[in-house]
């Protein structure tokens, strides 16, 4: 073990220990997050300024960007013809006058009140002939202490006006705290960081801090980027390992060959013949990979994505039966009781009388249905089913992993949409498969970009989906936005249009709070509005999350059979809705949805063989989430959008711990990227030889890092590796 400090004991220690940091400072920094002397090492400047390239108000150059220190000499504000608040600044050095102007900031006149020291970057540009920055980014010097006015590069940290912190008052507690801790530990070993040229720790955090110059800040920020990515990926090696190595494989009797076709008299083999459409390749191919899992040594635990329409469930139910006809049950989870409801109906269906293998109930494979919405008798008959192996094949939501529920054989498990899925929920599962840990299979509803998978599910292997079944057409969509409802006219022009030939359609309600409740009744009122004025005359039904279920499966039975033609719903409709017939989609005030919600949506129309179309209304002109939702229909083009529009943040959101682990790192640089297929590398080779990282323990206190503390007692719970 080498000296130093560890990141971890600094994570012991409350920020109020610090010289710099009085008990009102600690309320002010718990504002922002920052409660340890961990948060504040790594809280990040979010830019530095250059004072060395300050630039002198009588040397600016029109066009050019630049930097200049100097004091407000007054700043009034005005209202512009178009009702715009406008603020007029007048600064000043030592050498000159500039003119700042402030468009839609009318909060910038109590900032920059007179001998308010700033410094302003923006470009300069001529109004009139005189030198002029309009809305540049302001820097308050105001407080800056002394000691941090003699630095070069000052370094900007997130402040936060709300909590009454300056970025100058961050700055001196993250300098006092990295004085106090000292050399820190380095825990990644030389001959990796020396094979990928990276910076010592203790260099590279006084260098982000305290740059000498602008120079160091990149090495610095690799470096640190390098220990985010290798501390997640060696906690997912880490969990793959554990995963593996208690693992008690249910080997299913089921083979490559069945999915092919070289085979034909298993139920596998049936279920697929009997299919009312072929595979595609891409079906195929994941099949196989599964199948082969299922039959092999490890348990399965892979990810399987693929665009909205791609085939998923199909895939899914071919692996439950796999289970089935091995003399084990299935069970597939999914996030809502709507979905639930409608699986069971088509699994019942694709299957009709397929003989279940001998030993699970002799006739037809029984499936059932599994949510809290099923009561009394019928749920003591289902959970009795799943003891005695009576029911082959279980669809439900969460309601599966209660302790209630209890297989006589479960051996496989597909979680339809991505739920985060902890080693709590893996060990119930395990504790279900009587005879064995089940296969897992995980499938997303929407795909997500590769290096987001690698960072969120990489403890999974990874099957795509890449292509969709043959004859789609793609749904054409119409962005029609702003408030003008002349233009919408013809969105509903067409719901009428296609439901006069047959067809059907969805409107889905806006998103108006996160209660159900009144989700609820807004969607009612919605409901009432529309059938009295843009669908009188249609017949148009209501689904929204508070009905019963059982209302909620009629009114889904009368529109698929055509009995509804308008279906006016919430986002229950999101997930996995397969109804054929329906052609129009019409989202009202689509820009409070996002991407990927909307194209899970819009999969809700297209799935038949007819032109479909989606109308999204609302949004401003300028709305890039709506333009990218209207310009393409590839689910894989429109993930790596919302991962540059939105971050990773949203993305990494599923596994919550993940988003405050990620603080510089960013999936959308492309040499953060690298260095994320670097860290992965890594992990596996030092996890590979070193599972427990009992030869490394400072990298295991690295890992701690990122892992709650039930994850980390099983991880290194030495038993683990030898039971
Ligand atoms: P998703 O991947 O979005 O979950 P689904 O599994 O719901 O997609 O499948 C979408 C639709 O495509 C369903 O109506 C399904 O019956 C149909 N489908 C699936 N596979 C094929 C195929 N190989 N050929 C034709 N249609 C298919
Ligand atoms: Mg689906």
């Amino acid at each position: 073990m080498s000296n130093g400090r560890k990141l971890l004991s600094l994570r012991e220690l409350p920020v109020s220990r610090l010289d710099r940091v009085s008990e009102r400072r600690a309320g002010r920094l718990a504002e922002l997050d920052v409660e340890t002397v961990l948060d504040l090492v790594l809280t990040y400047p979010r830019r530095y300024i250059d004072r060395t390239r300050q630039a002198d108000v009588s040397d600016l150059v029109v066009g050019d960007e630049a930097a200049v220190l100097a004091s407000v000499q007054s700043a009034r504000s005005r209202r512009a013809r178009n009702g715009r608040a406008v603020v007029d600044v007048v600064v000043r050095d030592g050498t000159g006058r500039l003119a700042v102007v402030f468009f839609n900031q009318p909060w910038r006149v109590k900032q920059l009140e007179e001998g308010t020291e700033a410094i302003f970057f923006g470009k300069v540009g001529d109004y009139r002939g005189t030198r002029q920055m309009v809305n540049p980014v302001v820097d308050v010097v105001a407080g800056v202490t002394p000691g941090r006015k003699t630095l070069r590069i000052l370094p900007v940290y997130p402040a936060s006006a709300k909590a009454g912190l300056t970025s100058w008052e961050i700055g001196e507690c993250v300098e006092e705290a990295l004085r106090r801790a000292g050399d820190f530990v380095d825990p990644l070993p030389a001959e990796w960081r020396a094979s990928l040229g990276l910076w010592g720790r203790t260099e590279a955090f006084g260098a982000i801090h305290l740059p000498e110059s602008l120079a160091v800040v990149e090495p610095a920020s690799r470096r640190l980027v390098f220990d985010e990515l290798l501390r997640l990926q060696l906690a997912l090696v880490m969990r793959r390992r554990a995963f593996e190595i208690n693992a008690r494989a249910l080997r299913h009797d089921v083979s490559p060959r069945e999915v092919t076709g070289a085979v034909a008299d298993t139920l596998v083999a049936r279920f697929l013949a009997r299919l009312p459409y072929e595979l595609t390749k891409a079906q195929r191919r994941a099949l196989a990979v599964i199948v082969a899992d299922m039959a092999g040594p490890f348990p399965m635990h892979r990810l399987l994505q693929g665009d909205v329409g791609s085939g998923k469930t199909v895939v899914a139910l071919a692996a439950l039966l796999a289970a089935v006809q091995s003399g084990h049950q299935g069970a597939l989870m999914v996030p809502t009781e709507v979905l639930a409801e409608q699986h069971v109906t088509a699994v019942r269906a694709l299957l009709g009388d397929l003989e279940g293998p001998g030993g699970m109930g002799g006739g037809e494979v029984r499936v059932e249905l599994l949510t809290s919405r099923v009561k009394g008798k019928a749920r003591a008959a289902v959970l009795a089913g799943l003891a005695a192996g009576d029911v082959g094949l279980v669809v439900g939501t969460h309601a599966l992993l209660t302790e209630e529920v209890a297989f006589a054989s479960l051996g496989a498990v597909v979680i339809d949409e991505q739920h985060r899925f902890g080693v709590e929920q893996r060990a119930t599962l395990r504790a279900k498969g009587a005879d064995g840990d089940p296969d897992l299979l995980v499938m997303t509803a929407t795909p997500i970009p590769r290096t987001a998978a690698m960072v969120i599910f990489g403890d999974l292997d990874l099957t795509t989906l890449d292509e969709l079944p043959p004859g789609r057409i793609a749904v054409e969509t119409v962005w029609l936005p702003g408030e003008v409802h002349a233009d919408q006219a013809q969105a509903w022009d067409r719901v009428r249009q296609e439901v006069a030939a047959g067809r059907r359609a969805f409107v889905v309600c806006p998103l108006v709070s996160d209660s159900p409740r009144v989700e609820a009744r807004s969607a009612s009122e919605e409901f009432e509005r529309l059938s009295a004025g843009e669908l009188s005359g249609l017949r148009v039904g209501l689904m929204h999350g508070q009905m019963a279920a059982s209302a909620r499966e009629e009114v889904m039975e009368r529109f698929r059979a055509g009995e509804l033609e308008v279906l006016v719903a919430t986002t229950v409709i999101e997930v996995g809705v397969d109804v054929p017939e329906a052609t129009v989609m019409v989202v009202e005030s689509a820009d409070r949805f996002g991407i990927a919600q909307l194209h899970q949506l819009r999969g809700r129309v297209g799935r038949g063989a007819d032109p479909s179309w989606c109308y999204l209304l609302g949004g401003e002109e300028a709305n890039e989430r709506l333009a990218a939702v209207a310009g393409s229909t590839d689910g894989f083009a429109l993930a790596e959008a919302d991962l540059r529009l939105r971050g990773e943040g949203t993305l990494l959101g599923v596994r919550q711990k993940g988003q405050s682990d990620l603080r510089l790192a960013s999936l959308t640089n492309a040499d953060h990227v690298a260095l994320l297929g670097e860290a992965r590398r890594v992990a596996e080779t030092i996890v590979g030889e070193d599972p427990q990282l009992a030869a490394h323990p400072d990298l295991a206190d690295d890992v701690r890092l990122v892992l709650d503390e039930a994850e980390g007692e099983y991880l290194f719970d030495e038993y683990l590796f030898k039971s």
